[in-house]
């Protein structure tokens, strides 16, 4: 029997692109896809007879079948919204799990063996409800995410694994759809998350958005006009121009039907942008207020996320803390290879063991409670950016001496009602009646990877009452996640993405780049053949005719 090591395996789950990274001999690596890119697009695109076509493969699908295509559903994990491709209904859940299972296999492709512990980030400022969905999207995946870390903190991690000094980071992620700030202090081989902030509702996907709105604009065209088709050439054509720049202004190429150019100088950018700029500064401020830090306390600025390459990005930031960035390392790969860092800690290599990590809850844990005669109060136990693993204790009294039961409605958020927080729980108490007023005494529990646990104790008899919030994530029972599974295992993998294939149309182009003449002529033959054996998507056909080419390949000279 081969006994292979358990491997340490990273996962970066972005609302844009995703990434999997192994630790091995003392290093994170990306690990490339079946394409031989290490940054797989979060896109899905269900094809005619239910062939799933994922990353670079679904990228073209987003103009040539939009209604089948989804992407930046990350965003919307833990809510209602419904993706419907083809002839099913997706929840984001189970498109990250999509994208989850295509990581899993290039892995274990490249690695020869099987996996399924993985660390998996997420964004700092995910609420318990989406961290749950992360991992049930994991777990559909056949994967166990035994760890999730806060994007910024596996950057931080990447940053100072070789560090020597004492440093302060403040961690700038600007993702396709979140912003996280972070603020880590690194101390002889301790790295301390101190406080973590953010608006899961900004990112580069925002920036894009604001131009494409500047295009339709100056074409007079409202949105509502446009089919999701002509919306996509839009999108595709703003998203091109902010990522191909040069200089400060930029340039909308919109061909088709419409054939313009639209030019964009940087005060017209500014405009565009102002309101999206604006919104960075409030996280900025919240963490360093939170640690308690001014920005001269701060020794460096590391951006993350693709859109942090964004120059007026860079330049609000720096503006605000006063100092420069740092960008070594790819902002789009640095999470992904924390991350593996981040597993390689869980089991102890001894190249990293020096590191330790401590994160911070990320926002404020509490219940619902009345003050004299109001309501729907939020009382706070757990307070945002406190240290975990962390288990406080609150004291609460009943109302009157006949109250049966108490209701302890557990909330996550900053505001001072209840309704204006996010609702995670209920934990419903039966109280002995005809003995006073009782008192209990509700206890937070919360784990390093950010799962609540709740325990009430009746002050007066002991008794205790105890709710795991995490595990089985909320309303998913073992019936819903079978059919989930089945759905998904109903796809199937386009053929052109199944590594035999790839690797063949990869030989052939190679061999047609290499010759010229009648032999590039032969082998140009070859690959629209190979084309068209692909389209009839007829596994029987492509077989033979695969390895028909291999064995004339092998005697091309
Ligand atoms: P991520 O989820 O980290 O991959 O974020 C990708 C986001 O970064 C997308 O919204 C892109 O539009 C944005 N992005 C990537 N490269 C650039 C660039 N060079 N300039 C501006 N935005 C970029």
């Amino acid at each position: 029997m081969t006994v292979v090591r358990t491997p340490a395996i990273g996962i970066d789950l972005g609302t844009t692109n995703s990434a999997i990274a192994v630790w091995q001999e003392d290093k994170a690596y990306l690990i490339p896809n079946a394409h031989g890119e290490d940054l797989t697009p979060s896109i899905i695109s269900i094809g005619e007879d239910d062939t799933l076509l994922m990353g670079q493969a679904a990228v073209t699908r987003q103009l040539t079948h939009p209604s089948n295509t989804a992407s930046h559903f990350k965003r919307f994990l833990g809510s209602e919204r419904r993706y419907r491709l083809g002839r099913e209904q997706y929840t984001p859940t189970e498109l990250c799990a999509l994208v989850l299972g295509s990581l899993k296999s290039d892995a274990e492709t490249w690695l020869g063996h099987g996996i399924r512990e993985v660390v998996i980030s997420v964004p700092a400022y995910f609420g318990d409800q989406q961290r749950k969905q992360v991992r049930l999207a994991a777990e559909l995946a056949g994967l166990e995410a035994v760890r999730l870390i806060n994007e910024p903190t596996a950057a931080a991690m990447a940053y100072s694994l070789h560090e020597q000094h004492s440093r302060r980071f403040l961690v700038f992620d600007l993702g396709g759809g979140t912003f996280d700030v972070t603020l880590v202090e690194y101390q002889e081989g301790i790295m301390e998350v101190r406080a973590s902030a953010g608006d899961n509702r900004l990112g580069g996907e925002d920036f894009t958005q604001d131009l494409v709105d500047a295009v339709l604009g100056r074409l007079g065209i409202d949105r509502g006009e446009l089919t999701l088709s002509q919306l996509g050439q839009v999108y595709l054509a703003c998203e091109r121009a902010k990522r191909h720049r040069s200089g400060s202004g930029l340039e909308v190429v919109l061909g088709a039907e419409w054939n313009r150019t639209f030019g964009f100088v940087e005060s017209e950018l500014t405009d565009i942008w102002r309101e999206s700029l604006n919104r960075l500064r409030k996280p900025l401020s919240q963490a360093l207020s939170d640690a308690r830090l001014q920005p001269d306390e701060v020794d460096e600025l590391i951006f993350v996320g693709g859109a942090s390459r964004q120059s007026e990005v860079q330049q609000t930031a720096v503006r605000l803390l006063g100092r420069f960035g740092r960008h070594e390392l790819d902002p789009d790969r640095v999470v992904a290879m924390g991350a593996a860092i981040q597993a390689a800690c869980r089991l102890r290599d001894s190249a990293v063991e020096e590191l330790i990590m401590t994160d911070v809850c990320p926002f404020t844990l509490g219940v619902a409670v009345n003050q004299g005669d109001l309501s729907g109060v939020f009382s706070p136990i757990l307070e945002r950016n406190t240290v975990v693993p962390a288990s406080r204790v609150e004291r609460y009294q009943s109302r009157h001496e006949q109250q049966r039961a108490v209701c302890i409605s557990i909330y996550q958020g900053e505001r001072f009602w209840v309704r204006d927080n996010l609702h995670v729980d209920d934990l419903e108490i039966p109280l002995p009646t005809g003995k006073g007023i009782q008192e209990v005494d509700v206890r937070f529990s919360y784990d390093i990877n950010g799962m609540l646990e709740v325990d009430v104790t009746l002050v007066n008899s002991g008794e205790l009452f105890q709710k795991v919030i995490d595990r089985s994530p909320a309303g998913v029972t073992e019936e819903s996640k079978r059919e989930s599974r089945e759905r998904l295992a109903r796809l199937k993998q386009h053929p052109r993405d199944a590594l035999p294939n790839l690797t063949l149309s990869e030989r052939l182009q190679q061999l047609y780049e290499e010759s010229i003449g009648d032999e590039r002529r032969q082998i140009e033959q070859w690959l629209l053949q190979f084309e068209r054996v692909l389209a009839s998507q007829d596994p029987q056909v492509i077989n033979s005719f695969r390895q028909q080419m291999n064995k004339l390949l092998t005697q091309w000279h």
